[in-house]
């Protein structure tokens, strides 16, 4: 593992195929392979939904990149996360979560686990004492997600693990925001790591996916069990063109961080804007654990708008080149109201956001251009 992340993203698990020479991984659409006589596999395949050789670059690249011996792909974020839950939770068990839960994340652990008795507690994983008093004995599982969403708070990952294994409890993180680039949570003590590789690993906007990656053997062949017996797999074009996002990670990364830390200046100078969330700021509340946690601070920024929740939406529509949309992570500019949009079924409870905020998450354009059009949509 002596390469560095940009050498491994382009060749770890990529080798050219042996068959033909192809230097890229072909994407291998079958559902089942031919065999030598009765289980004589020629290249360990048997059925796609068991093993597929695209998904299989795909793991092996997404492993090396997060520091890890094991890594599984899924057809979506949420399906790596039920796989996650159902591999270490059994009923009667507890699971602590952040108090702003990626709402998919939330729905998961509130609406469907519960059915079947494991129970949640919500806290804010920044502070590591609400955790610590979260804890019982039943407690299987911390959840963690830093940054987060929308107002890019950040959690002390190797405080977390200490808590957590001290409890007996595994430590998953949620590495979507930062992705691998940015920061190893499996190098910081965590037991796995979870990926909406819809996001900056796919980079593209154009393919749904999910990734769960440890160094935990035991979990592993959990994770594995269940890939198989639940079948949340992606398919072979599905994991090829998140393996062609993957290759220019570092490179985005850097442009998305870049961006990023042009617009917070720009908007922390602009009179119609009140306050700005980034971790990157020295005073982000987040920042010294954000500094030695993440390589970069990402291409996440959140800010509120004088003029209330009216004055946010105007802003959202007044936008030329940042697309008024859901989601992030991808080469260009989206701008989104987390009142009214992502976070709307959080209105009235514990998890409800400021409805003047405003979301970004920033693309590769260039800089000057995003700069200049969020000042003509503030007006
Ligand atoms: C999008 C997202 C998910 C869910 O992933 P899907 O690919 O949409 O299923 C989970 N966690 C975070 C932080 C996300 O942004």
């Amino acid at each position: 593992m002596s390469d560095g992340f940009a050498t491994r993203a382009i060749h770890v698990g990529q080798d050219p195929d042996p068959g033909t020479g192809s230097v890229i991984v072909p994407i291998y659409a079958t559902s089942t392979y031919a065999q030598d006589g009765v289980g004589g596999l020629r290249g360990g395949y048997e059925y796609s939904r068991t093993g597929n050789p695209t998904r299989t670059a795909l793991e092996e690249c997404l492993a090396s990149l997060e520091g890890g011996r094991h890594a599984r792909a899924f057809a979506s974020g949420m399906a790596a996360s039920d796989v996650m839950l159902r591999a270490v939770v059994r009923p009667g068990d507890h699971i602590v979560i952040p108090n702003d839960a990626y709402g998919g994340t939330f729905r998961l652990v509130d609406k469907v686990l519960r059915h079947w008795g494991v129970e949640h507690t919500p806290v804010p994983l920044s502070d590591v004492d609400s955790v610590r008093a979260a804890l019982r004995p039943n407690t299987r599982v911390i959840w963690c997600e830093t940054p987060t969403n929308p107002l890019l708070n950040i959690a002390d990952i190797t405080a977390l693990a200490d808590v957590a294994h001290g409890a007996g409890a595994k430590l998953v993180v949620d590495n979507t925001f930062a992705s691998p680039y940015i920061q190893t949570p499996l190098e910081l003590g965590a037991d796995a790591v979870l990926h909406s590789t819809t996001k900056y690993l796919g980079g593209h906007s154009d393919v749904v996916g999910g990734a769960l990656v440890t160094n935990d053997d035991e979990l592993a062949q959990q994770i594995a069990f269940l890939q198989n017996s639940a079948g949340g797999v992606p398919g072979p074009f599905d994991a090829w063109l998140t393996l062609r996002g993957v290759k220019t990670l570092a490179l985005r990364m850097e442009k998305h961080s870049d961006n990023a830390e042009r617009i917070v200046e720009a908007l922390l100078n602009h009179p119609k804007v009140e306050q700005v969330f980034y971790p990157g700021l020295p005073t982000h509340p987040g920042h010294e654990v954000a500094a030695k946690q993440m390589r970069r601070f990402g291409g996440m920024v959140s800010f509120t708008v004088a003029g209330g929740e009216q004055a946010a939406l105007e802003v959202c529509s007044r936008t030329r080149l940042f697309t008024l949309a859901e989601s992030l992570g991808g080469i260009e500019s989206l701008i989104e109201h987390p009142g009214r949009m992502t976070h709307a079924s959080t209105a009235g409870s514990l998890l409800e956001v400021p409805n003047d905020l405003v979301r970004l998450s920033v693309g590769i354009e260039d800089g000057a251009d995003l700069v200049a059009d969020l000042v003509q949509a503030l007006g």
